[in-house]
């Protein structure tokens, strides 16, 4: 039986969450917004079309449990900016899923896809659940269900999801299979980039499981070829052992040879100072479904995760995790760059502490593009019946993310300011010039 079953019904709608300093992390994401806008002198009418996304999609789907109880679930679809192509991005299942925390997300998946130069606009959705609390037959029914209350609001040509927290491809795979039972029958396999993140074996991409870390560590090379910093002798801390943060040590460690102190995730936090095996801590948590107890590291109190002393910090998991509260900790650390491999980890106030202290950022919109960079390449490969080469995705990325670097790291230089701004004044202006050029209808 479901453990939720009995529980109260998880579709209780939720009050945004105060984020240090703001109402709602979606004005934190506007506040970063309207940063780069003044930065960039942007046109006043561009600022308010920007200022809020086209469409928000909101549905209440029943579900039946396992025990044949019923939940109704609230799930959401944000469709933040589609001027440079299809809406895209992930679909976020967790208990802190909200209307402004997807706001959020579409829109930095906006400033992402444009800085990355792909055809793509911003989106995203969830569900306000907790996964580990429903079994798998149960997940299935939720994700079909709301595939299905979705409807035509998706659509390979129109809207495009993809994993994010809580979800991965076999939840790509059933929202792939019921929406082209729904409305694609007749063209069941042209329809498959309805979504990306599949398996391999339905039409998913080779390297796509590993590209949002591996993103990351391309843009940390990025970062250590532009400042001279010899990786091979780095020292690093990742927060959030999921897809981004296990793949982001396994590759940083494993291909670059640096060394991981310290880890964390929701099981707890781990600490070794000769160093961690990643290998072995990858498969431990493949196993164990987390890192506590790893025996080759030593437990360590949570907060003191930001007081161990490293080069690179590695935030992989959730928003606001980095505040005025231990970005000076972090600093005191000896932190060097702060690459973000989640969505929004730094909130503004911790941002300016960083820049204040010399401490470089590697901004999320940037850092962690390499999930929705391959996804595009999954997008293109079915659209033409190609399968690439896991080799040929990897060059293609590494080429796609650092030529992104580069153009950020010219507006750093060029407006003199952090990598954060530089970063979306660079996004932000792709959006603009093809507003320009397109006008507004009528
Ligand atoms: N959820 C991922 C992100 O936040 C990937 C989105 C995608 O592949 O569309 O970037």
């Amino acid at each position: 039986m479901s453990q939720n079953a009995s529980a109260a019904p998880a579709n209780t709608p939720q009050a945004p969450i105060a984020v240090e300093g703001f109402d709602s992390l979606y004005q934190m994401a506007v506040s970063q917004f309207a940063r780069a806008a003044d930065s960039m002198g942007l046109d006043k009418d561009l600022r308010l079309m920007l200022s809020q996304p086209k469409n928000e999609i909101i549905v209440n789907f029943p579900v039946r449990m396992d025990n044949g109880s019923y939940q109704l679930l609230k799930g959401y679809r944000i469709q933040h900016n589609n001027i440079l192509g299809c809406y895209k991005g992930g679909i976020r299942y967790h208990p802190q899923v909200h209307l402004d925390e997807v706001k959020a997300l579409a829109a930095w998946m906006t400033w992402k896809c444009s800085l990355s130069g792909l055809p793509f606009g911003g989106g995203k959705g969830g569900i306000q659940i907790d996964p580990t609390k429903y079994s798998q037959t149960e997940l299935e029914r939720i994700t079909r269900r709301f595939t299905h209350a979705l409807g035509t609001n998706i659509g390979p040509d129109f809207d495009i999801p993809a994993p994010d927290v809580g979800t991965n491809s076999q939840t790509m795979v059933w929202m792939m299979d019921t929406y082209i039972n729904t409305f694609g029958a007749a063209h069941k396999n042209v329809s498959r980039h309805v979504v990306t993140g599949k398996p391999v074996s339905a039409g998913g991409s080779e390297g796509r499981d590993e590209a949002t870390g591996r993103g990351t560590v391309y843009t940390i090379a990025a970062w250590a070829q532009e400042k001279k910093f010899a990786l091979d002798k780095a020292t690093f801390v990742v927060q959030g052992f999921g897809n981004v943060g296990s793949f982001a040590a396994k590759i940083l460690a494993g291909e670059y040879g640096s060394k991981l102190l310290a880890a964390q995730d929701h099981t707890g936090t781990i600490h070794n100072a000769k160093g961690i095996d990643v290998e072995a801590l990858f498969k431990y948590c493949a196993e164990k479904k987390g890192i506590a107890g790893f025996p080759g590291a030593e437990a360590i109190a949570k907060d003191d995760l930001w007081k161990v002393k490293c080069d690179i910090l590695i935030p992989a998991a959730l928003e606001a995790q980095v505040t005025s509260k231990n970005a000076p900790t972090i600093v005191a650390s000896g932190v060097k760059v702060v690459a973000e491999g989640a969505n929004g980890p730094t909130t503004p106030a911790a941002d300016k502490i960083f820049v204040d202290a010399g401490v470089d950022m590697i901004p999320d919109i940037l850092c962690n593009s390499g999930g929705v960079i391959v996804s595009y390449f999954e997008w293109t490969q079915n659209k033409q019946g190609d399968g690439w080469y896991l080799d040929e995705v990897r060059a293609k990325l590494k080429r796609r993310i650092t030529n992104a670097y580069d153009r950020a790291t010219a507006n750093r230089e060029k407006f003199k300011t952090d990598g954060r701004n530089a970063a979306m004044i660079t996004a932000i202006q792709r959006v603009a010039h093809a507003y320009k050029e397109r006008g507004i209808f009528p």
